[in-house]
């Protein structure tokens, strides 16, 4: 069954790995949103002053990171903060390797204990097709102490960043989750709070969709209508997407 499930993970990677590209425009965002797919999981970039990283990708993939930040014409060095939007491998597995580099870490208390430990965690699966996945999820990340740690109810300016944009605490996929919004908060990059499109993302990407995983799925529940509540237009999402408020409404209520 393992086998099964990472060769489909690997021929779906093959076969429709989108390239880096542009996401949101500056005129819907405020910033440009770029995306650079990796292996599981994607990694945005908001073109401010100083370009911001929303999530790290899985462990091992900076190169793959720094190809894909040249291709979208942004330079390492130029980049001053990543968020980690929450402590899962696929999200935090190169912040310890940007940290390294000057970059300032920004995440959540809530996943500390994973951060410093380097693990994924326990992974509360939402279908039983989620808990076949797990064959193919990396366990363990290089270990790191993020610089900034936001609290529950937390918020976190970006402006000596070099964006203008803040990041809130919204715990519910993990006891750390993470929500960056910029545009005036119209726009909201949200990690794993659900995912977009089957076959990672592949097939219909802006359809939302319930994540594999939810440590409190009604609480994430709760985090989708606040957004929705509070004005959120479009949704950045860490697999898949991104996806229009409509269509989030629409799937998740209320
Ligand atoms: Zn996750």
């Amino acid at each position: 069954m393992r086998f099964a499930a990472s060769l489909f993970a690997l021929f779906a990677h093959a076969a429709c790995t989108p390239p880096p590209r542009m996401t949101v425009p500056r005129s819907e965002a405020g910033v440009a949103i770029g995306t650079i797919t990796l292996r599981l999981s994607n990694v945005h970039v908001l073109v401010g002053e100083h370009p911001v990283l929303v999530d790290t990708g899985s462990p091992g993939e900076h190169d793959k990171l720094v190809e894909g930040l040249h291709r979208l014409g942004i330079h390492l060095d130029d980049i001053r903060c990543a968020v980690v939007t929450h402590g899962h491998a696929d999200h935090a597995g190169n912040a310890r390797w940007l940290q390294q580099r000057g970059i300032t870490i920004i995440a959540g208390q809530g996943d500390l204990w994973r951060e410093i430990a380097g693990v994924h965690g326990h992974l509360k699966s939402t279908s039983f097709f989620a808990t076949l996945l797990k064959a193919i999820i990396p366990g363990h990340y290089p270990p790191l102490w993020p610089d900034v740690r936001i609290h529950t109810n937390g918020r976190y300016d970006l402006a000596s960043c070099g964006v203008a944009g803040e990041v809130i605490a919204t715990p519910g996929h993990t006891q750390g989750s993470l929500v960056v919004l910029v545009g005036g908060g119209k726009v909201a990059l949200v990690g794993d709070l659900f995912r977009g499109g089957a076959l990672a993302g592949y097939v219909h990407p802006h359809e939302p969709k319930e994540h594999f995983y939810q440590d409190d799925l009604v609480l994430a529940h709760r985090r989708i209508h606040e957004l929705l509540a509070r004005g959120v237009e479009i949704f950045v999402l860490g697999h898949g997407g991104p996806a229009r408020a409509a269509d989030v409404r629409r799937v998740f209520g209320p």
